[in-house]
């Protein structure tokens, strides 16, 4: 059985909690000590060890308003570009060889990270083109700095859903000074809303192999995207490792591993008002996402 660290509204208190593999939402006593998530975060090696032998049958189950993102806020938010086989190719571009190495862009956290069921907010659809990227988050909790990859999964916390909302119509720009500018990196994906994060943070020790979990997306009941993380080209160890030459992780960050294939920009598809975005990781549990259009709104 699999569950997960969650973190969830009740009136106007927001709690520690755990969401059970039956969806029931539990308080167990053991998390008491910790107010937040980033805080039992910052404490994770102390906090494995409590978790690895929490007792949650019994545990008071919690009436709440709904589930807020797991972690509030993540401290960076790391992306992975084209780091699945077949996304890239349906991409139109070639999949890098030995040596290669990985490819990162960063969300703002605190304006991208959505809850797992709070509406993706979109602003003219049309020239924005909204796509969807379901993707295997990594919930950090033991920082450092030029991480060995053979070391990096020992530094993760746990495992959670992401949809990595993507604005492609921004992406490319037409006319500009100068190649290095072709590619707007910070229009295409920084937009408000644009990371559904949940439903909870399922912590490692109960996942055997990272490498081997199935993702699906769905939108309005369609299957668009069903991959095993076995695709991706540079496996989370290598992705924390990369990450960490560049940065220092610490305890809350949240690296996003890229996405597999089945988006829609390959096929002419983007979100529309209305749609229904239901993003699942097998053991991890699933996103569901309303797309409410906010063009004209004046806040
Ligand atoms: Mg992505």
């Amino acid at each position: 059985m699999t569950w997960a660290l969650a973190t969830c509204r009740r009136g106007d208190t927001i709690d520690l909690a755990v969401l059970r593999e039956d969806g029931a939402v539990v308080a167990p006593p053991e998390l008491k000590q910790w107010a937040t998530m980033l805080e039992l975060l910052g404490d994770w090696r102390q906090a494995e060890d409590i978790l690895r032998a929490i007792e949650l049958d019994e545990a008071p189950v919690i009436d709440h308003d709904c589930l807020l993102a797991p972690v509030r806020w993540p401290r960076k938010v790391v992306c992975a570009g084209v780091n699945y086989r077949r996304h890239i190719r349906e991409m139109g571009g070639a999949v890098p060889g030995e040596g290669w190495t990985p490819f990162f862009f960063l969300k703002p956290p605190t304006t991208t990270v959505i809850g797992p069921t709070d509406a993706i907010l979109i602003r003219s659809p049309q020239a924005a083109r909204y796509d969807w990227e379901a993707e295997l988050a990594v919930v950090i909790g033991i920082g450092g700095r030029d991480i060995a990859a053979a070391d990096a999964l020992a530094h993760v916390a746990g495992y959670c859903v992401a949809n990595d909302v993507t604005a492609r119509g921004y992406h490319k720009r037409l006319t500009v000074p100068a190649d290095a500018f072709i590619y707007d990196w910070f229009a295409a994906k920084s937009i408000d809303s644009s990371l559904p994060l949940g439903p909870g943070i399922t912590p490692a020790f109960q996942i055997p192999d990272p490498q081997d979990l199935r993702l699906r997306l769905w939108v309005n009941g369609e299957l668009q995207q069903e991959e095993s993380t076995a695709d991706m080209i540079c496996p989370v160890a290598d992705l924390i490792s990369a990450a960490s030459e560049v940065v220092t992780l610490e305890p809350g960050d949240v690296i996003a591993t890229g996405t597999p294939s089945g988006v829609g920009a390959g096929r002419g598809l983007h979100l529309r008002h209305g749609d229904l975005v239901r993003t699942a990781i097998d053991g991890l549990g699933a996103l569901e996402n309303p797309v409410i259009d906010r063009t004209g709104w004046t806040s």
